[in-house]
């Protein structure tokens, strides 16, 4: 069986693929899917809710978002970015909201009414897929693939679309690597950092915001929500920093120092002078000077600076201000591993971004080869900007194949 485009994997970037080029040709189009069930990231993403995509519609500042990808989709962004993704969905008649922190959603809180609009658009456009069927090999003979599949049988196609996803299994690597491209090598981003601490123990579900968080001996820096859980640190802060530093953390085997500011917008010295002037006869430890600071965790950095529960704000001395203001700004954790963020997790590497013409999504080394999403070495922070790299790259590839 012949088709004009062939796309490997149905997820979010292979939908997307085949729907653009089914919505702007005619072209006989085939998805093959491995598993039984097609879009299974959308599902479970953003907790069952689907971050759809991040309230930033300026190409260049959403660019900024994505530690491996940046400028190669700037253009790409240009032509296709969050704002086509809010209206795509719009036609196709689910609207998205907004939350506080950007993230976007459906209206609904349900990611399947997500996988709904991808269904109903490839059904529509007479997509053909098949589930319970993975693509174990790939030949260009020709101008023809030759697609071989694990029930056994063969398809041919003059364009293929590789989007088999992140390549933390190996063998989501072999098929571009098979066709001759360079496979940069799977690193988790996206973890949360493991931490055994008296500061924070018995602490979790407690969030600091702002917070700001600094990895010792590096130039890693992030701003954000930090969450304190039963292993350590999490929340937005720590996982943009461990995106940031996907690469770098890996070769310390996740074993390094951290600093955390609990306080980055204010300056506890002087609301700690002030301390001492209005409030004198106060037991610190008794309540949080800071807003952003629960009374619980206050408690723990007090007791770290050695300060005891007794102390009232006037018989604190200049050298355990200092120490305070040492806890409250520059806490220095140890991290001694990490572990899985379970509402949103990728891997950074898959195929170089250099080998790819980011107009077209084709690839620069065989004709008629194209890759979209997490299959490329590029991977957003948490917030929606890895959906918004599927609809993008997916949208790219789908048209030029529509156009040719
Ligand atoms: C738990 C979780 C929650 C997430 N939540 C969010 C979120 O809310 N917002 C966000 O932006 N990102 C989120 N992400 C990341 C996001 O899901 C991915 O970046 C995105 O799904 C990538 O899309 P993709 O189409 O490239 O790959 P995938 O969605 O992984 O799809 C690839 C498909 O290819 C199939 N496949 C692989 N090999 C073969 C083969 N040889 N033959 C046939 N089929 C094959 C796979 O079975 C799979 O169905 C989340 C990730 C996880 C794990």
């Amino acid at each position: 069986m012949h088709f004009d485009l062939i796309v490997v994997g149905g997820g979010a970037a292979g939908f997307f693929a085949a729907i653009t080029c089914a919505e702007r040709s005619d072209k006989s189009i085939l998805i093959l899917e491995k598993t039984s069930h097609l879009l299974q990231k959308v599902k479970i993403s953003g907790g069952g809710r689907c971050n759809v995509t991040h309230d930033c519609f300026d190409p260049r500042e959403l660019s900024r978002n994505y530690p491996r990808g940046e400028k190669s989709l700037i253009g790409p962004l240009h032509r296709f970015g969050a704002a086509d993704t809010v209206e795509w969905f719009a036609n196709r008649g689910v609207t998205l909201k907004t939350e506080a922190d950007g993230r976007m959603f459906p209206d609904t809180d349900r990611s399947q009414t997500i996988m709904n609009a991808l269904l109903g658009a490839a059904r529509f456009g007479a997509v053909e897929i098949h589930t319970s069927e993975g693509v174990v090999s790939v030949v260009k003979a020709s101008h023809r693939f030759e697609v071989v599949t694990d029930t056994g049988d063969t398809y041919t196609s003059s364009h293929l679309l590789l989007s088999t996803g992140g390549t933390r299994v190996a063998a989501g690597a072999t098929l571009a690597a098979s066709l001759g491209h360079e496979m940069l090598a799977a690193t988790p981003s996206l973890f949360t950092f493991k931490i055994k601490d008296p500061r924070i123990t018995e602490l979790g579900g407690l969030s600091v915001s702002p917070a700001s968080v600094h990895i010792s001996q590096s130039a890693l820096a992030s701003a954000g929500p930090v969450l304190i859980t039963h292993w350590g640190l999490s929340g937005p802060g720590i996982l943009k920093i461990s995106a940031w530093g996907a690469r770098e953390l890996a070769d310390r085997d996740y074993q390094f120092d951290i600093t955390v500011n609990w306080l980055p917008d204010d300056d506890p010295a002087e609301l700690i002078a002030a301390k001492r002037q209005s409030e004198g006869k106060r037991q610190l430890a008794s309540r949080s000077p800071f807003a952003s600071i629960p009374k619980r965790l206050w408690q723990r950095l007090v007791a770290a600076a050695k300060i005891s529960d007794a102390t009232t704000w006037s018989q604190l001395s200049k050298a355990q201000a200092e120490a305070l203001v040492d806890q409250i700004t520059a806490s220095r954790f140890r991290v001694s591993g990490k572990s899985t963020n379970k509402d949103e997790f990728v891997t950074c590497g898959g195929v170089a971004r250099d080998e790819i013409d980011f107009k077209s999504m084709q690839s620069k080394l065989v004709e008629g080869l194209y890759f979209a999403g997490e299959v490329i070495d590029i991977d957003g922070v948490t917030g929606g900007f890895n959906f918004q790299n599927a609809w993008t790259t997916g949208f790219h590839a789908g048209a030029d194949i529509a156009n040719r």
